[in-house]
């Protein structure tokens, strides 16, 4: 069905299947008809690849994706989107709907399973009360995928996809450069949504990298390290890594000026070699 992005239509299929908006799912959905094809050209929806959908909605990007893409398997958590999507996605003979919260389908799997001998991406507008977890675990999982291309909420994007080192970086802008190289896409006002949120929104990128550019020693504790670094942003390094990690003040300084730093600089100064650096001085002493 192409005209999903029609208000009065999107209005009778809610009639017809009783329907309502979960706010705690996160269900805002997309009614600019230019935004879903964008995502879906930009995403890698072409003849080579499969692509996973996180969160259909009522399949207004999941129809975009079978258009260009040689199969769609998309994950859903609503059941009662599922009767809906039959007949939205009815003339589509290589879409797969999964009735599942995405954090609990195993992912491997799935690709052996659904995408034998394909290019795997991911395209979302993911629901946003969940947006760090998912990109997270798309990313730490090490899958097979080439891209994650993302709707998020704008301030999030800036966050993913900023430069390091800024003051706009935090631990997760740390994960996502470990893993793949991010880039804003383009903004999406609040007004193409249905309901309309309270901020706009942006379509992230992440290039999931061949080969690591990254190699900390020990990447749970590196992570550990990232994550109290960044836990009180405006603090000096050292205070927020002895309160994150609950260490010893001392060791920590001496961790901090053995990895060639001063004991005034803050985690928003650092560079990824540099992070790594302080977390095997504090691996070797704590
Ligand atoms: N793709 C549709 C669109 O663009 O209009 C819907 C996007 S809406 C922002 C997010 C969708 O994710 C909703 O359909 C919601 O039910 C679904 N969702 C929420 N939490 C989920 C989870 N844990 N696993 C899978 N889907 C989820």
């Amino acid at each position: 069905m192409d005209n999903l992005t029609n208000i009065s239509v999107i209005k009778e299929l809610f009639e017809k299947h009783g329907f309502s908006f979960s706010k705690t799912l996160g269900q805002n959905f997309l009614v600019n008809p230019s935004v879903c094809p964008k995502i879906a050209e930009l995403g890698m929806a072409d003849s080579e690849h499969g692509i996973i959908e996180i969160g259909t909605g009522v399949g207004v990007l999941t129809n975009e994706l079978a258009k260009r893409a040689k199969k769609v398997v998309a994950i859903e958590i609503d059941d009662r989107l599922i009767p809906i999507l039959d007949e939205t996605l009815s003339e589509y003979d290589n879409v797969k709907i999964i009735n599942e919260d995405v954090m609990k389908v195993n992912l491997h799997k799935l690709i052996e399973e659904e995408f034998k001998d394909m290019k795997v991406s991911v395209c979302a507008n993911l629901p946003y009360y969940i947006t760090s977890p998912i990109i997270m675990m798309l990313l730490e999982e090490r899958l097979p995928i080439d891209t994650v291309t993302v709707m998020v909420q704008k301030e999030a994007g800036t966050r993913l996809c900023a430069k390091i080192p800024s003051r706009d970086m935090g631990a997760v802008t740390v994960a996502v450069n470990y893993f793949s190289e991010p880039k804003v896409l383009f903004n999406v006002s609040r007004g193409s949504f249905m309901p309309s949120p309270n901020v706009d929104s942006c379509v992230v990128q992440f290039k999931l990298r061949d080969e690591n550019k990254y190699n900390a020693s020990d990447e749970k504790f590196f992570f550990k390290v990232v994550r109290a670094a960044f836990s009180q942003r405006r603090k000096t390094l050292t205070n927020s890594l002895s309160a994150g990690l609950s260490a010893d003040k001392q060791h920590v300084n001496s961790a901090v000026e053995r990895a060639g730093l001063a004991l005034t600089v803050r985690p928003e100064q650092l560079t990824i070699e540099q992070l790594m650096r302080v977390a095997d001085e504090l691996k070797s002493s704590i």
